[in-house]
């Protein structure tokens, strides 16, 4: 193939070269297991602590509210599980969002199984959630708010100090599933009144297969991988070193590109207007505002979109068609329902996700590709 434009970033990212070399003594010469006594560990100590401190820094939090996970995954059932198990006694209702993540939709629907009681919080045609219908739902045996920052699919930014706002005046715990938010756009656990975060690696141009957890002191939570006494004894597990030196990595870069994002948004509006003036009969998802700068979710009416996918990918383009986890799932999006899409839309709607090394060059040959597919599958 001539040439690759990977525009599915939203699924993972391409590793930084500065983050893979930062990792790579962590799989040889400081191999150390962290938690052993003697001196020859005394450098992954430090790192994992320093990475830690990054982490912190990025979200306004302390370091003791930093807990390493094996990902977003871990992170959201841990915050839900946890939290439903440790206020039980309080009551077993929690309130959510009906586009959040299939790692917090499939943990809710497991708790529903065991006695709880969900409430799915409709979003608006943008994608952002109905905050009246929220307030209105608390009541005394709510436990746990949890509303993701911002969706994976159609990339609408939530109300999230609202929510948290809401959230404390209540005395209720409010979660966020953060991975696609974090380190692309600002947030401050403090201001945004946050009780708990997830956050992912991979999403960030760091490694798969680590995450973060935050937790606000405070907040009452269990163990949830029982074993050792790592985490502050509640995530057992031998360290990650590698993946939490590189996440540590990539959120010290986040940190400093964020200040810069525009490049990433620019780029975004440069594919979203090139298919707007280029291609007929498209309309965008979402909110343009309240949006990650790196999504774009486009229906292409009539226009099969396994077809078109396949099509480009066989050019070199890679995009989605919605979630990479629900990927190969035979039912329609559960997020574009949820906005208002008809099912024959939902199978006509693509999801570009674009990167700070995405070029305009790139956004040149994607539209030509693209205008081609659409045409020849229209
Ligand atoms: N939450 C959201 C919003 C996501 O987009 C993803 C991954 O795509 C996850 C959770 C799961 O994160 P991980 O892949 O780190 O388990």
């Amino acid at each position: 193939m001539d040439r690759i434009v990977y525009l599915d970033n939203a699924a993972t990212t391409k590793i930084k070269p500065e983050v893979f070399e930062e990792m790579k003594p962590f799989f040889a010469e400081c191999f150390g297991n962290p938690s052993a006594q003697y001196g020859f560990v005394t450098p992954v100590k430090k790192k994992i602590e320093l990475c830690r401190r990054n982490i912190a820094e990025l979200l306004n939090a302390s370091e003791d509210e930093i807990y390493f996970t094996s990902g977003g995954t871990e992170s959201d059932n841990w915050a839900i599980k946890s939290i439903a198990e440790k206020y039980k006694t309080k009551g077993k209702h929690i309130i959510t969002s009906c586009i959040e993540h299939h790692a917090v939709l499939n943990t809710m629907k497991w708790l529903e199984e065991n006695g709880y009681r969900i409430t799915y919080t409709p979003v608006d045609k943008n994608g952002i959630i109905d905050l009246d219908f929220l307030q209105k739902s608390i009541d005394d045996e709510t436990i746990l708010i949890s509303i993701m920052t911002a969706n994976n699919e159609i990339g609408s930014i939530q109300p999230i100090k609202r929510i948290g706002e809401i959230a404390r005046k209540n005395k209720i715990v409010f979660h966020t599933d953060a991975v696609q938010a974090y380190g692309h756009i600002p947030i401050d656990v403090k201001k945004m009144k946050i009780d708990m975060l997830s956050a992912s690696g991979h999403k960030i141009y760091g490694p798969k297969g680590i995450g973060v957890l935050y937790v606000r002191n405070g907040v009452k939570i269990g163990s949830f991988i029982h074993g050792g006494s790592q985490e502050f004894g509640l995530r057992a597990g031998t360290y990650n070193t590698p993946g939490i030196v590189g996440m540590g990595k990539a959120s010290e870069i986040a940190i400093r590109f964020m200040s810069d994002n525009e490049k990433v948004r620019d780029t975004r509006n440069l594919l979203l207007k090139k298919i707007e003036t280029e291609i007929p009969k498209v309309f965008l998802n979402g909110d343009i505002e309240n949006r990650l700068p790196n999504n774009l979710s486009i229906t292409f009416e009539g226009v099969d979109s396994e077809a078109l996918l396949t099509m480009l990918s066989e050019n070199g383009i890679y995009a989605s068609s919605g979630s990479a986890c629900t990927s190969g799932d035979t039912k329609p999006s559960h997020v574009l329902k949820a906005i208002g899409l008809s099912d024959k839309d939902i199978k006509s709607t693509i999801r570009f996700s674009v990167s700070d090394d995405t070029t305009a060059d790139d956004i040149e040959y994607a539209i030509k590709v693209l205008k081609g597919c659409v045409s020849a599958l229209r």
